[in-house]
């Protein structure tokens, strides 16, 4: 029988289809496009190619001398103009807030055939030091509310290029999806004193069955009730409620545990389109009891439909315990290109 499950942190409802699930291995079906690996190391039209640089967009990079590890450059086409001052205007339906904000782009390697799960730990470390020193420069500017940190790898989770990078955007206001998560942590932490994450964390390393990674710092699981298949969440173990207050000794041991995540993903599931999203509490609610920050993990290898828009309830076709223990397992050699990616590992 199918099973509805609720998340304990957004209260959201998804269903269980395991009638109709699909073993986990099933979604590792030969891709429709080349794995990252097996793409040229230099794409003559790729913006984000060392050698391509555009410089009238550049924010930083690193290092400063040589060729550059990581780089940020200015959206070229924002989504918010960096220059301005926020004006409000509230007449009847009509509720404006300016669009001012940041809108920038990292690009995390200068070779365009490598992706996060490929790279080493210290590449890693200086993508992760990267997202992180530029959160706390846009943080420090008081029109932002909320920074939202994300990646879009593959054409099913919206990447127009290939090559590794991700996004930050400041907002100056506080989106209603994050406001509503908060809301339901206050609550919970209204009702028992705990923070909802911090007891998801605590249940998930006590049972086990959905953990994918565990070390010092940060565990990394699917959740109990993963909206999709691979739904993964990396929680730090201490409790911070914003993702630019993590010291360097656990920036040290984020860096591993995200390139085993991604690249379990990348090998068992064949470079499978995903979306990453860093979830922090507001820019100016800093630290507080009830929100936890987390990475969130969302191979896109499953579609919604009409259903999902009406409901908000998800319909998952897989079982996250067996996706979590696919995931655990050693990755099986699948083909040429495979077994010549295991080999540099
Ligand atoms: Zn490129
Ligand atoms: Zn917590």
């Amino acid at each position: 029988m199918a099973e509805l499950r609720q998340n304990l942190a957004t209260r959201e409802w998804v269903i269980i289809a395991s009638e109709r699930a699909r073993r986990p291995n099933a979604y590792a079906e030969a891709p429709d496009h080349l794995h990252t690996h097996e793409l040229p190391e230099y794409e003559p039209l790729c913006p984000f190619c060392a050698g391509n640089e555009e410089l009238d967009l550049e924010v930083t990079r690193t290092p400063t001398q040589g060729l550059w590890a990581t780089r940020v450059v200015r959206n070229k086409y924002p989504a918010l103009s960096l220059n301005g001052s926020i004006s409000r205007s509230f007449d009847g339906v009509e509720r404006t807030i300016t669009g001012v904000g940041y809108h920038e782009i990292l690009v995390e390697h200068p070779f365009h055939n490598t992706t996060l799960a490929l790279l080493t730990d210290e590449e890693i470390y200086a993508v992760l030091e990267m997202y992180l020193g530029r959160g706390q420069v846009i943080a420090a500017d008081p029109r932002v509310e909320q920074i939202i940190f994300f990646k879009n790898h593959g054409e099913r989770a919206g990447a127009s290029l290939h090559h590794s990078h991700g996004q930050i955007i400041g907002l100056p206001i506080v989106p209603g999806r994050i406001r509503h998560r908060i809301e339901e942590a206050r609550r919970f932490f209204d009702d028992s004193g705990q923070c909802v994450f911090c007891t998801m964390l605590n249940d998930e390393l006590s049972r086990g069955e959905r953990l994918v990674a565990v070390n010092d710092y940060f565990v990394a699981f699917i959740l109990y009730a993963a909206s999709s298949p691979f739904h993964i969440w990396i929680l730090p173990r201490e409790h911070r409620s914003i993702f630019i207050s993590t010291s360097p000794a656990a920036l040290r041991q984020l860096a591993p545990l995200l390139r085993d995540i991604l690249f379990r993903l990348y090998s068992h599931l064949n470079d499978p389109d995903f979306n990453l999203i860093v979830r922090s509490s507001p820019t100016r609610e800093s630290e507080n009891n009830y929100f936890h920050w987390y990475i969130a993990v969302v191979p896109r290898l499953s579609r919604s439909a009409g259903f999902e828009l009406g409901s908000g309830i998800w319909i998952n076709p897989s079982i996250p315990e067996a996706c979590a223990d696919f995931l655990r397992s050693e990755p099986q050699p699948r083909g040429k290109g495979q077994n010549s990616l295991l080999d540099r590992q």
